[in-house]
């Protein structure tokens, strides 16, 4: 899935290994874990972290912006280090389970594009919950009881847009989508929107449990839609023999993907006629011998 790190054990090892920096924020972030974990003051883990990002001017290219962004972030994570309840481990997900009460709403929806669009959305709404549960545990009220579990996806920016859109298979990114457009597209009563600063979208169709109708495990680009969609119509979609890739099938018993087909038949005729040009050439000596003893 685009935009969103669902493992930041293997994000860390990138970053101190390979020194690949997929998204700057976030990489602070894991910094820190790190230095926090390997028991930094928090005068030691400042300058580690100011130097990580000196250190990385093509990815922080305005030094002074992000030393801010860091500051706040350090200064976040010791107020939770004294209140006892900084987490320092790195987030894993490993699945996500999707409710039949959720599909059911979702399906209510008008058009398959509607329908694929809500159900990537409640994907990330998913993670996000996860992942915010998991660094700062559940929400409690003034009383110290559990608060209702919110689903939101948030900083809704283009690439956000872009992203969901590119996972839902949906055609309309050229058309430049905008937070208002899919705010429309989806029922009101699914979905409330907050528009300001951070163009927030809270799903209302999410629900805390419930009848599990699948589990996602593979979170790889593009394959999360292929589990709600085969879900909702398991003869018309399978997998690939040859690539392992997930599409709509054309035929009943098509085994093979568009690409993996078309590169299939081309060897299966090579083959062929090399067989081919075998038999001949087998053919050819004994045709020779047999002229020779009629001589
Ligand atoms: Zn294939």
């Amino acid at each position: 899935m685009r935009k969103v790190n669902l493992n930041e054990k293997e994000a860390l090892e990138n970053i101190l290994t390979n020194n690949v920096i997929e998204s700057p924020a976030e990489a602070i972030e894991l910094m820190m874990k790190y230095y926090i974990q390997k028991g930094l003051d928090r005068d030691d883990l400042e300058e580690e972290i100011f130097n990580f990002i000196n250190s990385h001017e093509d990815v922080y290219s305005n030094y002074d912006w992000w030393s801010e962004f860091a500051s706040k972030k350090i200064n976040k994570a010791f107020s939770l280090i004294d209140n006892g309840t900084y987490n320092a481990n790195l987030f894993t997900l490993d699945k996500v389970e999707v409710y039949k009460e959720e599909i059911e709403t979702i399906n209510c929806l008008e058009t398959d594009e509607l329908r694929n669009l809500a159900f990537i959305m409640l994907v990330y709404a998913k993670i996000n919950t996860m992942k915010r549960e998991f660094k700062i545990g559940r929400q409690i009220d003034e009383k110290g009881n559990l608060k209702d579990r919110e689903y939101w996806i948030s900083n809704l920016d283009t690439d956000c847009i872009t992203a969901i859109f590119t996972e839902a298979g949906s055609k309309r990114l050229a058309l430049e989508p905008r937070m208002k457009e899919l705010v429309e597209i989806i029922k009101h009563d699914m979905i409330e929107p907050r528009c300001g600063k951070n163009n927030n979208l809270k799903l209302l169709y999410v629900k805390d449990e419930g009848e599990v109708a699948f589990t996602i495990k593979d979170f790889s680009d593009d394959t999360v839609i292929f589990n709600y969609l085969l879900y909702c119509y398991p003869n018309a979609y399978t997998k690939c023999e040859k690539c392992g890739k997930y599409f709509k099938k054309q035929k009943k018993n098509q085994m093979y993907c568009f690409s993996c087909g078309h590169t299939k038949q081309l060897t299966d005729r090579q083959l062929e006629a090399k067989q081919k040009e075998k038999t001949k050439q087998k053919a050819k000596p004994a045709l020779l011998k047999g002229k020779g003893k009629r001589k």
